[in-house]
């Protein structure tokens, strides 16, 4: 089989590395990478804006903002959604930034909720949030399609919350939490980044509270994606720690067919309660990832830590054709690594903050 450079005849579309052209899939048909790996959930960063300032993603100060202008309008967020579901994609997770800071948010949920697969079947649509504006905008976001959450939640003690998230908004994140608990979505997630003298000595609180919140706590290895630059491996708390702490407290059983899922879930005292742990660093699962990500200002990337994007924003407005789009998004999952390479000499944290990736 002759392999040939390909170059798509887009605005700003870069030439792919020598792939077989009779290997790229075609717009319609699923989302598969040179690893055999299909793409069914694609994460939409609504904005890089946030009303925290978690140290381990974002600087207190001089942060650079994506221009207004650059951020995708919620027609060229549709746009390319629909294109992604076209091609086999059946989750879309909004995240940021902060989703909830997005003005036209509920509006957003219900043209994203409005758009169905190939099979006419309605995409799943989750979202990432930090639950600060969720009392107020819950009802409304529930209403337009919303039908599953994750609520980051590091911590229980309020100084600690301050000194991490640098603002002193710990009681409005606990009624984000509360209204969902009260809401019918399910499952309800909480996410926490498990930080070596932060937060390790509240790992089983963290968990006691989320099973009262009838949820259920994932945490998180601290990932090489802070404004700073400053993350070290050694200073990580990893996940077998973590389940170390967590054993003190509660017998743990592996939930067996965890599958593209980055959570490895445990039953506590044999269930059905359940904790999870999402260890990109210690325990990499890229051999099942089926994410790709469309930042706020419009580039598709192919994996978290990518240092390469492809720009759809540009050919969005320029007038590309839908057909066009889709051989944008196929040629850049066939571009996609087979692992984020964390533990490789090479490995070079991306240019972006994760705020401005969208996690
Ligand atoms: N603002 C929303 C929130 O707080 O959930 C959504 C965006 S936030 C970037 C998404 C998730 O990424 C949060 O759970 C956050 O804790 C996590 N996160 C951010 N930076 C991280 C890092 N360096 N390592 C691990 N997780 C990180």
């Amino acid at each position: 089989m002759t392999t040939i450079p390909v170059t798509l005849g887009m605005p700003r579309a870069r030439a792919l590395d020598e792939v077989s052209v009779a290997s790229l899939g075609r717009p319609g048909e699923p989302l598969v990478d040179r690893f055999g790996r299909v793409h069914r959930d694609l994460r939409i960063s609504l904005t890089d804006r946030c009303s925290l300032r978690c140290t381990y993603c974002m600087p207190e100060q001089g942060n650079e903002w994506l221009a207004k202008s650059s951020i995708l309008t919620l027609d060229e967020i549709v746009r390319v959604a629909r294109v992604a579901a076209g091609d086999g994609v059946t989750t879309f997770r909004l995240t940021g930034g902060e989703p909830l800071l997005r003005p036209d948010i509920v509006e957003v949920v219900r043209r994203l909720g409005e758009i169905t697969g190939p099979d006419g079947r309605p995409v799943e649509l989750a979202m990432t949030t930090n639950g600060i504006r969720l009392p107020e905008l819950l009802p409304g976001l529930a209403a337009a399609g919303l039908r599953r959450l994750n609520i980051s939640l590091d911590t229980l003690r309020r100084e600690r919350f301050r000194d991490l998230t640098r603002r002193d908004r710990l009681d409005d994140v606990l009624a984000g939490i509360a209204a969902a608990a009260a809401s019918g979505l399910r499952p309800l997630k909480l996410n926490a980044v498990a930080m070596r003298d932060v937060n390790d000595d509240e790992l089983v609180d963290l968990v006691e509270f989320a099973l009262a919140h009838d949820a259920e706590l994932r945490f998180i290895e601290q990932m090489p994606l802070d404004a700073g630059h400053t993350w070290d491996r050694s200073r990580m708390v990893t996940r077998d720690e973590i389940l170390a702490a967590l054993s003190t407290r509660w017998h743990l059983t592996p939930v067996p067919g965890r599958g593209g899922a980055p959570a490895e879930r445990w039953m506590l005292d044999g269930g059905p309660q359940t904790v999870g742990v999402i260890a990109s660093v210690t325990a990499p699962f890229c051999g099942d990832c089926d994410r790709l990500r469309l930042t706020a200002d419009g580039q598709l990337r192919n994996c978290l830590f990518a240092r390469r994007e492809v720009d759809l924003r540009a050919p969005l407005r320029a007038g590309a054709s839908d057909e066009e789009l889709a051989e944008l998004v196929i040629a850049e999952m066939w571009a996609k690594k087979a692992g984020h390479g964390i533990d490789r000499p090479d490995f070079e944290q991306p240019e972006r903050p994760m705020s401005a990736i969208g996690g």
